[in-house]
């Protein structure tokens, strides 16, 4: 942690800073750098190594977001048909479905009778 202590002090580090990274973000950078390429490494890191560091992180936030976004959109997604969003629930067999498939006389998943159908609102 010492390790990590001076090179938050460093002048690269000053500098990254004044480019308007965040403290916390750029000692995360730090320690993944140091898992990288060992402590002996961090105390002449350069400004351009931490950016870089920075952008790796920012991008792997990005998938992370992109990937989780479309296994939200899966989720949403009717198991039926695959077509449409779920917007009604069977109360027969309490699965979700698209407003047309509610409408078939059994639901798509598990084969059970669509009784009575609720819509259910998503904002
Ligand atoms: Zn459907
Ligand atoms: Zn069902």
């Amino acid at each position: 942690m010492e390790t990590i202590q001076e090179a938050m002090s460093s002048e690269a580090v000053q500098n990254v800073l004044m480019q308007g990274y965040h403290a916390n973000r750029i000692r995360e950078a730090l320690e993944r750098m140091i898992l990288l390429l060992g402590p002996e490494e961090i105390a002449h890191i350069t400004q351009e190594a931490i950016v870089h560091e920075l952008e790796q992180m920012d991008e792997e936030d990005l998938e992370r977001l992109r990937r989780e976004n479309a296994e939200l959109r899966q989720m949403l997604m009717c198991k039926s048909c695959f077509i449409q969003r779920t917007t009604h629930l069977n109360l027969g067999c309490q699965h979700m479905m698209c407003e047309t498939c509610s409408y078939k006389d059994f639901c798509g998943i598990c084969f059970a009778p669509i009784t009575i159908v609720f819509p259910v609102s998503r904002s």
